[in-house]
């Protein structure tokens, strides 16, 4: 009797050992197959969830010369955050036309100086705008009154605050920046945003200054990405060096015009990008730039920029902000 016991717990041991041989390869052949599957998978057929699998994200920073505009698309769904001044507009609006775009989720205005919101107002007679952004700020100037005049033809007008969340697709934006209302510097109440996209990431920073970025960094925001819009077309009146040594950009993009007034970029914040090992994409010397993410890794349409050159500019001081021309 006693052996018999003792031969069937010998049997149940046996059995046991091979269900847990058997289980440890079935997890093993699950991970096999799903590890590869997650990063070569199609993209843009999925919702987004535990098989890492997420619908493209397209970042167009438009050409618009001096000035800002740049377009995302994902999952069917787009976005303008600043629309470049009014002598772009016309390439600004062909280019949503040719990307099939006739309704936008958002059109954020980060601020309202012209070389951001100067086209906006056609935008918003132009285009479907389910939501306006824009911040608490009020400027005595044609853009902003143009913008005014037409915001109500957006289904709303929001002011965010910072850590406002929203979504574009299976992108999430949240909102760093203004945290106040009453700046001195017109550029310092942009709307600033940070997006996710799977383990992608980026910082639209509209022309936020150096008070900003302080602000940002003491509120203890995780500013750390992988894409940064550079502010204020590489002016060194931001991307103070804290701020960028926070961001560790991977990629970081310029938008400016060729030989603008202001010598954007300026030196000092290429060469604190360059330290950073950043690489640099600029709409002076490249036209648009497309990034696509795949919510693993950004690729661009065009290799970087090797040239770290600063902008070239007429002789004449800096003084932006100060009138509606500001850059
Ligand atoms: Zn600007």
């Amino acid at each position: 009797m006693e052996d018999m016991i003792k031969s069937l717990r010998e049997k149940k041991k046996a059995i046991s050992a091979v269900l847990i041989v058997l289980a440890v390869g079935l997890l093993a052949l699950a991970l096999i197959l799903s590890f590869p599957a997650s990063k070569s998978g199609e993209k843009g057929s999925h919702e987004p969830g535990t098989d890492g699998i997420y619908k493209t994200l397209e970042v167009h920073f438009l050409d618009v010369g001096q000035g800002d505009a740049t377009l995302l698309i994902c999952g069917g769904e787009a976005m303008m955050i600043d629309a470049g001044s009014n002598d772009s507009v016309d390439y600004v609006k062909k280019y949503l036309d040719g990307q099939g775009i006739k309704k936008l989720k958002y059109a954020v205005g980060t601020h309202f100086d012209s070389d951001h919101v100067g086209g906006l107002d056609e935008i918003l007679s132009d285009f479907e705008v389910e939501t306006l952004m824009v911040p608490d700020q009020e400027r005595d100037t044609k853009s902003y009154k143009d913008v005014m005049k037409n915001k109500s033809k957006a289904g709303k007008t929001v002011i965010p605050k910072v850590g406002d969340t929203f979504t574009l697709g299976d992108a999430t934006l949240t909102v760093f920046a203004p945290a106040r209302n009453d700046y001195e510097e017109s550029n310092d109440y942009s709307i600033v945003l940070r997006l996710d996209h799977g383990e992608d990431s980026f910082l639209f920073t509209g022309d936020a200054q150096e008070e900003s970025e302080k602000e940002m960094l003491a509120a203890g925001l995780d500013v750390h990405v992988d894409v940064l819009k550079v502010s204020h077309h590489g002016s060194k009146k931001s991307s103070i060096r804290q701020f960028l040594e926070a961001v560790v950009p991977q990629y970081a993009v310029v938008s400016c015009a060729k030989d603008n007034d202001y010598g954007h970029p300026h030196a000092p914040v290429l060469k604190r990008l360059r330290i950073l090992g950043a690489q640099l994409f600029r709409t002076d010397e490249q036209g648009t730039i497309v990034c696509y993410s795949d919510g693993h890794s950004p690729a661009w349409n065009k290799d970087p920029s090797e040239s770290w050159q600063q902008g070239r500019a007429p002789e004449k001081t800096e003084d932006d902000g100060a009138e509606n021309k500001a850059a």
